[in-house]
C-alpha cells in the first residue's frame, strides 16, 4: 500500500504539489491523468524518492520513505520504474540489460538471471531479440525490454512515467499490450502516469485527475468514464 498524507512539494518557490492526500491499495492499477505541468510526473517520482517532498508523509509498505532512518535501497527494490526514455545500457545485449540487476543487486547466479529474464522477455515478446544491442531496436521494442528489466526485480509495485509518449504512433499499442496483460495476470500495483484515455478506460480500476498540483479528482474508472 502506498499513502500519501498532506504531501506538499516546492521546487524553489513553485508549489508543486498541494496537499496531496491519496492511499493506493495493493493491486490496484491507477491511471493518473491531467494536462501538462500538473505535478503527475513529480508525485510519481515522490513514491521511489527520486524527488523529495517538502512537507508531510509517504509511506509505502509500512515504511515511511523520507525518515532519515529509512534504506531507501529497500524502499527502491520493490519499486519498478519505467519513464519516458528506455534507458536501456547501450553498450550491452537485451539480455544483459535483464540480467544486470538482478545479479549485482539480488545476488542471483548467472544461470538463475538468466533464466528468469528469458522468462521476462518471452512475456514481452522480445525473447528472439535476446543477443540484440538496444540501438537494433525500435522505441517500442525498447521499451518492452525496458518494462522486463524492471520486471526482473521481482517489485511489488511499477511506476509508469508516460512509457508511450516518446513512441512513433504505430508502436504505442504494443507497449500498452504489454502493460495491460501485466495489470490483469499478475495483481502487479502499477501506478501510470499517461495521457491514453483508452489504456485508462480499459485497464484502470482508478483514476486521478491532478490539475495545478492537485489532485481534482479521485474516482473508480467507470465513475470516472460514464458519471462526468
Ligand atoms: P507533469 O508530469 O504533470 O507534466 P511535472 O511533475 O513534471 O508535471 O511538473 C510539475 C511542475 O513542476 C512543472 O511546472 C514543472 O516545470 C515543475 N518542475 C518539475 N521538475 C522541476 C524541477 N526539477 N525544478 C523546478 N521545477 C520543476
Ligand atoms: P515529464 O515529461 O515527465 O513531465 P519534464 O519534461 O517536465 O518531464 O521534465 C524532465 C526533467 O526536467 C525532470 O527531471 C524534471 O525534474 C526537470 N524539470 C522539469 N521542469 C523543470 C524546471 N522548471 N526547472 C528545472 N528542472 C525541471
Amino acid at each position: 500500500m502506498i499513502t500519501f498524507k498532506n504531501v506538499e512539494k516546492y521546487y524553489g518557490e513553485f508549489h508543486a504539489l498541494k496537499d496531496i492526500n491519496l492511499t493506493i491499495e495493493t493491486g490496484e492499477v491507477v491511471v493518473v491523468l491531467g494536462p501538462s505541468g500538473s505535478g503527475k510526473s513529480t508525485m510519481l517520482r515522490c513514491i521511489n524518492a527520486l524527488e523529495e517532498i517538502s512537507t508531510g508523509e509517504l509511506i509505502v509498505d509500512g515504511t515511511s520513505i523520507f525518515d532519515p532512518k529509512t534504506n531507501l535501497n529497500n524502499v527502491r527494490k520493490n519499486l519498478g520504474m519505467v519513464f519516458q526514455q528506455f534507458n536501456l545500457y547501450a553498450n550491452m545485449t537485451v539480455l544483459e540489460n535483464v540480467t544486470l540487476a538482478p545479479v549485482k543487486v539480488l545476488g542471483l547466479d548467472k544461470q538463475e538471471a538468466n533464466k528468469r529474464a528469458e522468462q521476462l522477455l518471452d512475456r514481452v515478446g522480445m525473447l528472439d531479440k535476446k543477443n540484440a544491442m538496444p540501438a537494433q531496436l525500435s522505441g517500442g521494442q525498447q521499451q518492452r525490454v525496458a518494462i522486463a528489466r524492471s520486471l526482473a526485480m521481482t517489485p511489488s509495485y511499477m511506476l509508469f512515467d508516460e512509457p508511450t509518449s516518446a513512441l512513433d504512433p504505430e508502436m504505442v499499442g504494443e507497449v500498452l499490450d504489454v502493460m495491460k496483460s501485466l495489470a490483469k495476470e499478475s495483481g502487479m500495483t502499477m501506478v501510470v502516469v499517461t495521457h491514453e484515455m483508452g489504456f485508462a478506460r480499459e485497464v484502470a480500476d482508478r483514476v486521478i485527475f491532478m490539475a495545478d498540483g492537485q489532485i481534482l479528482e479521485d474516482r473508480e474508472s467507470e465513475a470516472f468514464f460514464n458519471d462526468p
